[in-house]
């Protein structure tokens, strides 16, 4: 069977290493927001390349917190796209914020930049952006609206850890940013774990005291705060994988252009990479598309592969967003009916990825 990701391999490659930092961690004797965080924040900021970060419970929080510390709430609209996971959208919502949704690029999946403007209106406050599947936005024509309206640009990072655009890291690329560090991503811990980065220090400094109870010093509370911590015990482990991250996208990056190059068939069709360059993406997943979907990955599975989807239903379509549920999104829909993620990791082999191909290049409709 070739697993579509082995989360046990992955970090098992590090067993020593994370052992040691997190028996360091128990010897220290202080669990909760000490200097294993504090580490992990200054070496995650400098691998974004920006000035600061602030270590919280999970990537939602760590988007929610963003709305919340530019004060956007009830009555504002805040721009998203229709086709991200739910979480982008349910941080939105907690706020009491409206997110507008906004198609994507059918071949790319990313949120495409010339279905905004007509979506902003003078309730629009912000625009948030889904680096989704890895694969960076193409934020200079983002960048360039919000700037014609005076719009902030929020970045969600939690599937591209690492990605380039235009050289910089995302995280880096808009006011805020909030990434995930859920075990199954680029960058993921053994648990729950979320970071935001910015590079404005009065948000930074709000940002540190509202996941701490809003206390920036002990008993003393300058905002109604909420308790999202990072771990302590996350922070350790994080601190040793973040060393690998590069490698490891890399790695992802050769997979990817294997499956490019060489599956062949005209039932399926390969995901888009918008930039030239190969570092704008770090290959979460490796999105195909075809018509018959159920049926490709059933034959995928009885061919000892999984092939999982990303994600069968659209944010639009969801029971919990029963408002729209009547609304049409066609592009977001096509996409939620259609894609198909292949195996992809950093611990999968070539001759994996090979046996991939030659089971899709195989693969002919059943009827
Ligand atoms: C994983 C994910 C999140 C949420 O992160 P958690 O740490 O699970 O809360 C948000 N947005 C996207 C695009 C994600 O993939």
């Amino acid at each position: 069977m070739i697993p579509f990701l082995d989360l046990k391999e992955i970090n098992m490659r590090h067993e020593k290493e994370i052992t040691q930092s997190i028996t360091n961690f128990l010897h220290s004797g202080w669990y909760i927001l000490g200097k294993q965080v504090e580490e992990f924040e200054k070496q995650f900021a400098d691998y974004c390349g920006v000035k600061y970060c602030i270590g919280v419970a999970n990537g939602l929080d760590a988007l929610s917190l963003i709305i919340r510390a530019y004060g956007i709430g009830e009555g504002d609209e805040i721009i998203v796209p229709s086709n991200t996971y739910i979480a982008t959208i349910l941080a939105i919502s907690a706020n009491g914020a409206t997110p507008i949704l906004v198609e994507p690029n059918l071949l790319s999946f990313n949120i495409d930049p010339k279905a905004i403007e007509e979506k902003i209106t003078p309730r629009t406050k912000a625009i948030m952006v889904v680096h989704l599947y890895g694969q960076a936005c193409d934020m200079n024509p983002i960048n360039e609206l919000a700037k014609k309206y005076g719009l902030r640009v929020f970045e969600d990072c939690a599937q591209a850890h690492g990605a380039i655009y235009d050289e910089k890291r995302v995280g880096n690329l808009g006011d805020a940013a909030a990434f995930s560090f859920y075990p199954g991503k680029n960058l993921g811990a053994l648990g729950d774990g979320g970071a935001i980065t910015v590079n404005d220090e009065e948000i930074y400094q709000q940002l540190k005291a509202v996941r701490n109870y809003g206390s920036h010093r002990k008993y003393e509370n300058l905002y109604k705060g909420v308790n999202s911590r990072l771990d302590e015990l996350h922070a350790a482990v994080l601190k040793v994988k973040l060393k690998y991250l590069d490698e490891d996208n890399q790695a992802r990056r050769n997979i990817a252009k294997y499956y490019s190059q060489n599956i062949v068939n005209p039932l399926i069709t390969l995901p888009l990479v918008e930039q030239e360059d190969d570092v704008s993406h770090v290959w979460h997943l490796y999105v195909i598309r075809t018509d018959d979907r159920e049926g490709l990955q059933t034959y995928l599975t009885s061919q000892g592969i999984q092939a999982l989807i990303h994600y069968p239903i659209p944010p639009h379509k969801q029971k919990a967003y029963k408002e729209w549920n009547e609304e049409e999104f066609p592009i977001s829909e096509k996409i939620h009916n259609e894609v198909l993620s292949l195996p992809i990791s950093p611990v999968m082999t070539l001759e994996d990825a090979a046996k991939v191909v030659e089971a899709l290049n195989e693969y002919k409709k059943a009827f």
